[in-house]
C-alpha cells in the first residue's frame, strides 16, 4: 500500500504556494529536507558547476515504493499530511508535495529509489516534466535523486544565476546548516570531486560545531544551557558569541526553528535585545540557535520557501530568547582573549571538514536574498530590518502625539543609541592558531611550575588578580592565576558606574550632590521641549533642575559620582538622547542610555595616575559588577594573554 497521496483540493488550495525552485540551492534545501523526513542517517550531496550542472542527494532514508515514486512527481501529491487540521501542526520540513514536480519540471531528473521493504528499486526518469522511462534498479535502500542542467528549458531563469562561486557557496551554506541541526547524521558535500563538508555523526551539537567551523570559533561560543519554558512547549538551545566577537552584520545569525532554517525578525530583535549594552548597536554576534517547540505553535505555512514562521505566542517566544541569552551572557562572564602573533604550530592539521568562514557569511548573506532575481541591485532590496519589538513594556510617554515613524531601516538593534565614548576603539582580534589541540611535543615538555595551562577563561579570575603596576597611566596590568591582565582603567570604571546608575535608576533612589551655586543652563526651543518631556527622568538619576525663565533650567543637584566640571556636559548629552530617538525607546532602554551617558562621563579618564588604592579597588569594584567584560558601549573592559599564550609565544609548548 503506498504512502504518497494527492491532497485534495480544499488542502492544496490553502497552501501557501509559489515557486521553491529560484536556484541550485534551492533544489538542494528541498531534495535534503525530504531525506530528513525520510529519516535518514547519512546525506550525501554532490554536485558540478555550482550545482547547475548537476545536483545529487542521496540517502539512507526509507526510499520509496516504485507506484509512489510515480505519484511523488504529481502536484500536491505527499505522504506527511492529508487533512486541513494537520496545516496548523507541522512536524515535518515539507508538506506541501510541490518540490520534486516543481523541480523535475524544470530539469532532467532521475529518482531512484528502495523501500526497505521491496526486493528491488525503483528508476524513473523524468525531463522538463515529461515521464521518460521507468525501470528497475538494484540499490541499497533509500533514495537518491539526479537533477541536472537546472533550467535547461527555461532560459530566462538560466540567466539570472550566478557565477559558479556563488551558487556553491549557497549550496555549501545549506548542507552546512542543515548538518549542525543534525549532528547525529553523517553529511558530506562534494563538488566535482573535491569535499567540502565530510561531517561523521557525533553525540553533541559541540562536535558539530568544531568539525565544521574548527576550534576557533567554537572557542568564541558560549554554549546554551538548554532551557524549556511554558511547560516544555519550548525548548531552547545552541550557541552564542562572546561580546567581542563583533560582526558587521547578521549574517552570523542562524536560527532553526524545529531543525528547519529559518529567518525571523522577532527572533533577530531577541538576540539584540540580549547583546545591548554588551555590544556596540551598530555590531551582530555570532548564534546558532536552536528552538524547539510544539508544531501547534509555530506556523510554517507562511512562505512558499518555507523560511519564515510565525508564532503564536510571539512576545513569549521573543522575552524567553532573549531572557535565556541574557543570562548565558551574564553567566559566563567570559575574558577576552588578546590577540596574539600568529605562530605556526608544528604538528598541528587544520580539521578534515573546513569550509573557510567567509564563504558562509557570503552564502548567508546570499540566504537572505534568496528569492529575489540574482541582478536586483541591493540599493532596492528590502533590508532585513527589525520590526518594532513586540512591546514587552511600556513605551515611555514622552510624546503626546506619536508621529508615524518614517518607513527606512530601522535601528540596527534595540540598544539605544548611547554616545560613543572618547576612547581608542580596540582592535578586533584576529583568530589566533588553534589553541584548544595544541599539543605539547615531547622534547619542550617543560611547563614551568605553577602554570595552569587551561585556564578558566572566565573573568571570574579577575578576583584573583594581583596588580602589577599601571602603564601609560591608562591600563592596570595585573597577574592572575590564569594569565596576565590589561584592564583599560576608563572602561573598567565605566562598567562599575554604568551598573550602579542603573540601578539607582531603575529603583529611583539616586544619590545627589547638591551644588553650591546652580548651574544655569540655556536650552535651544527643541531641547526645551525635550527637557518637559524627560524631567521625571532627570530627577530619577539625581539631578534636581527647575525652570529658570525663558528657555532656561536651573541645575541645584547632580548625581553622586559625576564630577562637577561634567554635569553640564552631561544634561545637553541626555537631553540629545531624548531628542534622537526617545520615541522608540522603552522606559528600560532610555534609562539604559541614560546610565551609560552619565557613567561615560563619571569614569576615571584614560591618562589619569592610579595610586595602588585606587587601582585595586577599581579591579575588586569590577570582578563585583553583574557583566564585568565590556562597556555600555560594547568596548572590552580587559584583555587576557592566558598561561598557555605566554607560552606559546616562548616557544615554551
Ligand atoms: P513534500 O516533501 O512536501 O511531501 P515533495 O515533492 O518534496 O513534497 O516530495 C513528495 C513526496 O515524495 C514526499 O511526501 C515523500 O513521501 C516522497 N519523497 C521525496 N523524497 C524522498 C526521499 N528522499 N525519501 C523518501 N521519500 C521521499
Ligand atoms: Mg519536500
Amino acid at each position: 500500500m503506498g504512502r504518497i497521496h494527492v491532497l485534495p483540493d480544499q488542502v492544496a488550495n490553502k497552501i501557501a504556494a509559489g515557486e521553491v525552485v529560484e536556484r541550485p540551492a534551492s533544489v538542494v534545501k528541498e531534495l535534503l529536507e525530504n531525506s530528513l523526513d525520510a529519516g535518514a542517517g547519512d546525506i550525501r550531496v554532490e554536485a558540478e558547476g555550482g550545482g547547475r550542472r548537476l545536483i545529487r542527494v542521496t540517502d539512507d532514508g526509507c526510499g520509496m515504493l516504485r507506484d509512489d515514486a510515480l505519484l511523488a512527481l504529481e502536484r500536491h501529491a505527499t505522504s506527511k499530511i492529508s487533512r486541513v487540521e494537520e496545516l496548523e501542526c507541522i512536524a515535518t520540513l515539507g508538506f506541501r508535495g510541490e518540490a520534486l514536480p516543481s523541480i523535475a519540471s524544470v530539469s532532467r531528473m532521475v529518482i531512484e529509489t528502495r523501500a526497505a521493504e521491496e526486493p528491488v528499486g525503483a528508476r524513473v526518469e523524468v525531463a522538463g516534466g515529461r515521464l521518460l522511462s521507468v525501470s528497475e534498479c538494484v540499490r541499497p535502500p533509500g533514495t537518491s535523486i539526479t537533477v541536472r542542467d537546472l533550467f535547461f528549458n527555461v532560459p530566462a531563469r538560466r540567466k539570472f544565476l550566478r557565477t559558479e562561486q556563488t551558487e556553491l557557496a549557497h549550496i555549501a551554506s545549506l548542507v552546512t546548516h542543515y548538518s549542525l541541526a543534525h549532528p547525529a547524521k553523517s553529511f558530506e558535500l562534494v563538488h566535482e570531486g573535491r569535499t567540502l563538508l565530510s561531517a561523521a555523526p557525533v553525540a553533541t551539537a559541540a562536535e558539530r560545531v568544531f568539525q565544521v567551523f574548527g576550534a576557533e570559533t567554537l572557542e568564541e561560543l558560549v554554549e546554551l544551557e538548554p532551557r524549556t519554558a511554558a511547560e516544555g512547549r519550548f525548548t531552547l538551545s545552541g550557541f552564542i558569541s562572546r561580546p567581542q566577537v563583533q560582526k558587521t552584520n547578521r549574517n552570523s545569525i542562524f536560527l532553526f526553528v524545529n531543525r528547519r532554517l529559518i529567518r525571523d525578525r522577532l527572533l533577530l530583535h531577541a538576540i539584540s535585545a540580549a547583546y545591548a549594552n554588551l555590544m556596540p548597536p551598530s555590531a551582530f554576534p555570532f548564534a546558532l540557535l536552536f528552538l524547539d517547540c510544539d508544531p501547534g505553535e509555530v506556523d510554517v505555512n507562511v512562505h512558499p520557501s518555507k523560511t519564515e514562521v510565525r508564532f503564536r505566542a510571539a512576545s513569549f517566544v521573543h522575552d524567553f530568547v532573549r531572557d535565556a541569552l541574557r543570562e548565558t551572557l551574564v553567566a559566563s562572564r567570559p575574558a577576552p582573549a588578546a590577540p596574539l602573533p600568529s605562530l605556526p604550530v608544528p604538528g598541528v592539521s587544520q580539521p578534515a571538514a573546513r569550509l573557510p568562514y567567509s564563504e558562509f557569511t557570503q552564502a548567508l548573506e546570499d540566504f537572505r536574498l534568496a528569492g529575489i532575481p540574482p541582478d536586483t541591485p541591493r540599493s532596492v532590496l528590502p533590508e532585513l530590518t527589525l520590526a518594532p519589538p513586540p512591546e514587552p513594556q511600556p513605551r515611555l510617554d514622552l510624546q503626546p502625539a506619536d508621529p508615524p515613524t518614517p518607513p527606512g531601516p530601522a535601528p540596527a538593534a534595540a540598544a539605544p543609541p548611547t554616545p560613543a565614548c572618547p576612547a581608542a576603539e580596540p582592535a578586533a582580534a584576529p583568530p589566533g592558531p588553534e589553541a584548544s589541540r595544541l599539543r605539547l611535543p615531547d622534547t619542550h615538555a617543560s611547563i614551568p611550575e605553577g602554570l595552569a595551562l587551561d585556564p578558566p577563561s572566565s573573568m571570574a579570575a579577575l578576583e584573583q588578580v594581583r596588580i602589577l603596576g599601571q602603564l601609560h597611566d591608562s591600563f592596570i596590568i595585573a597577574a592572575g592565576p590564569d594569565g596576565l591582565w590589561i584592564i583599560d582603567q576608563h572602561v573598567a570604571h565605566e562598567r562599575i558606574l554604568f551598573e550602579k546608575f542603573l540601578d539607582r535608576l531603575s529603583r529611583g533612589r539616586a544619590e545627589q550632590q547638591r551644588l553650591l551655586l546652580p548651574l544655569i543652563l540655556t536650552l535651544t526651543p527643541a531641547q526645551e521641549a525635550d527637557y518637559q518631556r524627560i524631567a521625571g527622568e532627570l530627577s530619577r538619576a539625581g539631578f534636581e533642575t527647575e525652570p529658570f525663565g525663558h528657555r532656561t533650567i536651573a541645575v541645584k543637584a547632580a548625581p553622586a559620582d559625576l564630577p562637577p566640571q561634567n554635569i553640564e556636559q552631561a544634561v545637553f548629552e541626555i537631553l540629545e538622547i531624548a531628542d534622537a530617538e526617545l520615541r522608540r525607546f522603552t522606559v528600560e532602554e532610555f534609562r539604559a542610555a541614560l546610565a551609560a551617558s552619565l557613567a561615560c562621563r563619571a569614569a576615571i579618564k584614560i591618562n589619569t595616575r592610579l595610586e595602588p588604592e585606587k587601582m585595586e579597588w577599581l579591579v575588586r569594584e569590577l570582578a563585583r559588577t553583574r557583566y564585568p567584560m565590556s562597556c555600555p558601549h560594547g568596548r572590552p573592559v580587559a584583555l587576557r594573554y592566558s598561561n598557555r599564550d605566554i607560552l606559546r609565544s616562548f616557544h615554551r609548548i
